[in-house]
């Protein structure tokens, strides 16, 4: 598994750029860094509706100053205060020409048609944040590969970004392959079964910011499997087959990927569900995934590699603690599909799935993902275990 992730930590998807909308940039990836395109804030900004005054004049010993100007938000700066008084402003706007502190409304007391101020309350620049002060122009404010939220849209936004530089949707394509799989839409007879790994992956690919991902339905026939999946081949960066690749003599498709130029780079991993899961890479550089159609096999298999290959920069393991034993295989890593909880003091506690083995897709619902049991004994009560989500 080890020697997997080395595998998988050398193959990488190509990365594109388009251009999209402001508007439209929520949970996308920044494809370039952005920088702040003017200082920020770009003047001098009143932090405090108050009085704007001049610092000597108050070190002069001047405690009441005659309010002699309004500043609001949105107007030019305002040209200063006469000799002995001061300015009123409002947040958000311009420091009037010479002013280097405000006061607060609340710490000014009105006197006619002065203010008398609160000396325990005057410090230089109080009330004020400079120009520039939180970062000049030029400076990067968000680096490339930063996943877009709400904060960062801002941002974006403070600075004039109207259409984003985003990293594409990689080009996956799911396909199921099986002569027993009929579609969802379709009665089944006696000896079929509903396919529903398709339905998986692409709902999991979703739910992880992939979009609509197309999926395809072949057949066990190795003339139909080489015809579908070249013509994947055309479109995909990241093709995820499941079924086919065990030991039977229907299961054609690690034969079939190789007649297409695929390159094997693994068939068959120390683990249990998922054995025979076939990786490489494809004619044009794709990678492949060919996993073990059992529907657990396919699940833990996406969890653990294919969103490890895709999180690789915002990995999404966790760690939990056992909330009972769960026993091991002596030299295979075993999966378990696992609940997880808040334990109330910032842990996070597993707690198994009980299931009937790797046909049985009924109890990974309301799990939310694989625990990874080392080769070994098992993990007692309490102990720490990787928890790989889908
Ligand atoms: P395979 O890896 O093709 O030998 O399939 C292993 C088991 O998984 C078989 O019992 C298949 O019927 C089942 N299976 C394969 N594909 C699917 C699918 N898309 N949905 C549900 N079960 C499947
Ligand atoms: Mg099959």
């Amino acid at each position: 598994m080890d020697e997997l992730d080395r595998i998988l930590s050398d193959l990488d998807l190509p990365v594109r750029v388009r251009q999209v909308e402001l508007d439209a940039a929520l949970g996308e990836i920044l494809a370039e860094a952005v920088e702040a395109d003017r200082d920020i804030p770009p003047f001098d900004r009143v932090c405090m509706d108050g009085y704007a005054l001049r610092w000597d004049e108050w070190t002069a010993g001047r405690r009441e100053f005659t309010v002699s100007g309004f500043s609001p938000a949105g107007a030019e700066r305002h040209p200063g205060p006469l000799p002995g008084s001061c300015v009123e402003v409002m947040t958000g706007a311009p420091s009037p020409v010479g002013c280097d502190l405000v006061v607060r409304v609340e710490d000014a007391h009105p006197r006619g048609k002065a203010v008398l101020l609160d000396p325990s309350k005057v410090v230089r620049g109080q009330n004020l944040a400079w120009r520039g002060s939180d970062a000049r122009a030029g400076k990067p404010l968000l680096e490339e590969g930063r996943r877009l939220g709400p904060a960062e849209i801002g941002v974006l936004a403070s600075v004039g970004a109207r259409l984003v530089p985003v990293r594409s949707r990689h080009q996956i394509r799911v396909v199921c392959t099986g002569d027993e799989l009929v579609d969802v839409a379709k009665a089944p007879l006696a000896h079929q079964i509903r396919r529903s790994n398709d339905r998986f992956l692409t709902s999991a690919l979703a739910a992880r910011g992939q979009g609509a991902i197309p999926s395809t339905h072949l057949p066990d026939d190795p003339e139909l499997l080489e015809a579908g999946l070249a013509d994947l081949f055309g479109q995909a960066d990241l093709l995820l087959v499941a079924g086919g690749v065990s030991a039977s003599q229907r299961d054609f498709v690690p034969g079939v990927l190789e007649v297409l130029g695929c390159r094997c780079l693994v068939h068959g991993v120390a683990q249990k569900p998922g054995k025979p899961l076939w990786v490489g890479t494809g004619p044009r550089g794709q990678i492949v995934f060919a996993l073990p159609g059992n529907p657990v096999a396919v699940a833990a298999c996406f969890a653990r590699y294919v969103l490890g290959l895709l999180h690789r920069h915002d990995p999404l393991i966790r760690s939990a603690r056992l909330e009972a034993p769960i026993t091991g295989l002596a030299s295979m890593t075993r999966f378990v599909a696992a609940h997880l909880r808040d334990d109330g003091a910032g842990g996070v506690v597993a707690r198994e799935s009980p299931g009937n083995g790797s046909g049985d897709f009924l109890h990974l619902a309301g799990a939310e993902g694989f625990l990874e049991i080392p080769p070994g004994e098992g993990l007692v009560t309490g102990s720490a275990a990787r928890f790989w989500p889908w």
